[in-house]
């Protein structure tokens, strides 16, 4: 029994143009025909869930999202198998960290079975944007909450609207990386939005990515707010290491976003013959087990990039130093294939992750 009371735009894409958008996704550059949206009025819940046209909103411009920034969002993916049936990867883990992001920024927590009957009713409806398997192209789905009330004064609000959008996203390659470790910049602090995933966290890092791209590197490896001295995640992904002595070792959650491909991955390391291992792990740790071939490996996971070779680092105290040869290392590609093939049905998928649409 859907959830969502369905309102069909008059102007669907034609078949043409579809075609001509999946030929060449890119990312962002194409929208589904519908989104999903549900409002929230405080007092009164949720109210009736709905898939209407895409359009444009109205805002009234004291909307408090556009002046103290209350906005959460999730980023997840539906995969076309070579049978032509659509799935998900683990949706269930993106509804509880977007109530857990809800949380934190004194948020409506949406129900998770909402969350993920506006996920799964949309992909239904617009099957058709989902890309083939070539080139590991995907529908990526941006389900996101704003605070919609006009209000001035700096309080939660009393109105919100979730929505879910989608976007057909190309074939992304993971090109292996350098990372900048700034001395300048942090993502998060404790007690601070690390944890969540909020709109701001992304507008602060902004100028630390260009001071990596002027360092010769594109993406930041983030460390700690107090000391600079503790690996936490890179750009918008968690950073891995392989090391010596067979583990995968990652920093421990805390201030951190809590990956759905890091959790994924620390249950597939044993698979690889390697130990998963969660604690702090410091900047000099990394720079002299890059020195002494302590460190074999280091990759980045996430979402849109899935696993992303990290293949040197450059930073103020050490200069650029390569990662063994400077090529993405075995373990990281046997662990990102392994991946993508539970994603598009290839490999059995033991931990019962991907769910039908
Ligand atoms: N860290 C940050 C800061 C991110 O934005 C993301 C992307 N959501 C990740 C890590 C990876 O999370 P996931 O594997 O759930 O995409």
């Amino acid at each position: 029994m859907p959830m969502f009371q369905v309102t069909r735009t008059a102007t669907s894409t034609s078949d043409a143009a579809r075609q001509a958008a999946l030929a060449d996704p890119g990312f962002g550059r194409y929208y589904v025909d519908h989104m999903a949206v549900v409002d929230y009025v405080a007092g009164d819940g949720w109210q009736e869930p709905r898939i209407v046209p895409m359009t444009e909103w109205a805002l009234h411009p004291a909307a408090a999202v556009m002046h103290y920034g209350q906005e959460i969002f999730e980023g997840l993916k539906a995969y076309r198998r070579d049978d032509d049936s659509i799935w998900l990867f683990r949706p269930e883990r993106n509804a509880a960290r977007f109530v857990t992001s809800a949380q934190r920024m004194g948020m409506a927590v949406l129900p998770e079975e909402l969350f993920l009957a506006s996920v799964t009713e949309l992909v239904d409806m617009e099957r058709e944007w989902v890309p083939t398997s070539e080139n590991e192209q995907s529908l990526y789905i941006r389900p996101f909450m704003i605070a919609s009330e006009p209000y001035l004064g700096v309080r939660e609000a009393n109105t919100y609207r979730y929505a879910v959008i989608a976007t057909p996203a190309g074939p992304y390659y993971s090109e292996p990386m350098k990372l900048w470790i700034t001395p300048n910049y942090t993502r998060a602090a404790p007690g601070g939005t690390g944890t969540a995933k909020c709109g701001g966290n992304y507008a602060a890092s902004l100028i630390a990515t260009q001071e990596a791209y002027a360092n010769g590197c594109g993406q930041v490896l983030w460390t700690d707010g107090a000391e600079h001295k503790w690996i936490e995640e890179c750009g918008t992904m968690n950073v891995m290491f392989v090391t010596a002595d067979g583990e995968l070792v990652t920093p421990a959650l805390g201030s951190i976003l809590a990956g759905v491909t890091r959790e994924s991955i620390l249950m597939l390391a044993a698979d690889h013959g390697l130990t998963a291992v969660e604690r702090p792990i410091s900047v000099d740790e990394l720079l002299d087990g890059l020195e002494s071939g302590q460190i074999t490996e280091v990759f980045a996971c996430g979402t849109a990039a899935v696993v992303t070779p990290i293949v040197g680092f450059n930073s103020p105290q050490r200069g650029e130093q390569v990662v063994a040869d400077g090529q993405p290392g075995p373990k990281t590609r046997e662990i990102r294939q392994h991946l993508v093939d539970i994603q598009y049905g290839r490999a059995e998928d033991k931990h019962g992750w991907t769910v039908k649409v």
